[in-house]
């Protein structure tokens, strides 16, 4: 049996591991250059030379579930993921964890072995007897994990009764490679905000992933919307953040975190070849409520 995953974040990396554990061959299509969607990092050289990296999407995880704590073991083993930091301080018990060489470093670690068509775009699939097609390939059922308002596209259809509902906050993602200390940060290497233009900024050297100080700076949902198309915006975050800059990339993700969410942890479409909706809008909005909604949509698919 055949399954066609429509998006290589970490939500289809996980139902595709899971299927192929199930005997299914699972094929994933995605259209960025390599997978990992969010979990995303970049590399930017200042004019001196100094070559940073930086995570632009999400910046850690946390593991409560004990599959996913199974799972990950032999990635902290090989170090491919760390812990970057406790997080007691916010009465959270669980360790934040990181991508030693990155976020998206992690997702493709993950993600080896993995049958992936990168670079391809997806623009419809195509209901064929019992199965779909897909990019001219014959599947027995359909996985997609991108964010919902773009998975809806490949149906063709603007309204859903049950998916319409679901919500994304944008976020304006500033990277930057300092010329000097930036003391909002004092000696710690993150810090979030309540309120203001900025919600979250860190330095990726003091995470551990950087060779040079290396500044990822988060806007807020209300300012990465007011401010979407702003060509001042990226002077006004790194402004608030104290940031003078030598090289500087701005990322812009119309869906970084879903704010209305489907309760249940996937959404099986009625009727029809077997297709179903996964990804972090389905009951927990985050790297791992991502991969247990990829897991959840693998069941889903193979119960059938
Ligand atoms: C700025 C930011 C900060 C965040 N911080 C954190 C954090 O600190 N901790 C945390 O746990 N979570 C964080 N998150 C959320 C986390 O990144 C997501 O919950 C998670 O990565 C979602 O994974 P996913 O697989 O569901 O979706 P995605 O990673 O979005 O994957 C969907 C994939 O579908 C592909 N795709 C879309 N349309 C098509 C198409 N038509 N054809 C082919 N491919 C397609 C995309 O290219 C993408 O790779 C953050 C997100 C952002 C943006």
């Amino acid at each position: 049996m055949r399954c066609a995953i429509i998006g290589a974040g970490i939500a289809g990396i996980a139902a595709a591991r899971k299927l192929n554990e199930r005997g299914w061959a699972a094929v994933l299509f995605d259209k960025g250059q390599r997978p990992g969607g969010r979990l995303a990092t970049r590399r930017l050289t200042s004019g001196a030379g100094e070559e940073g990296l930086l995570d632009s999407g999400a910046q850690f995880f946390t593991v409560r579930d004990a599959n996913f704590a199974d799972s990950l073991r032999p990635l902290l083993d090989s170090n491919v993921v760390q812990v970057w930091h406790r997080g007691y301080e916010d009465g959270d018990p669980h360790p934040r964890y990181c991508g030693s060489q990155g976020m998206n470093a992690f997702a493709r670690a993950w993600a080896k072995g993995l049958a992936i068509h990168t670079g391809v775009r997806v623009d419809k699939l195509e209901a064929m007897g019992r199965g779909w097609r897909v990019m001219g390939e014959d599947f027995d059922a359909a996985i997609v994990t991108a964010p919902v308002p773009q998975s809806l596209e490949l149906l063709q259809v603007t309204e859903h009764p049950v998916l319409s509902q679901v919500a994304y906050d944008r976020c304006l993602a500033v990277l930057a490679i300092p010329t000097k200390p930036v003391s909002i940060l004092g000696p710690a290497s993150w810090q979030a905000f309540d309120s203001g233009p900025i919600s979250f900024i860190a330095d990726n050297r003091r995470k551990g992933i950087s060779a040079v100080p290396a500044i990822t700076i988060h806007a807020g949902g209300a300012f990465s919307l007011d401010h979407w198309d702003d060509p001042n915006a990226v002077g006004e975050l790194l402004k608030a953040a104290g940031v003078e800059a030598q090289a500087i990339y701005l990322h812009r993700w119309k869906f970084a975190k879903a704010t209305v969410l489907h309760p249940e942890r996937c959404y099986r479409e009625p009727g029809g070849p077997p297709l179903v909706f996964a990804g972090d809008a389905f009951a927990e909005p985050r790297v791992e409520g991502a991969v247990l909604s990829g897991w959840a949509a693998a069941e889903a698919v193979t119960v059938t």
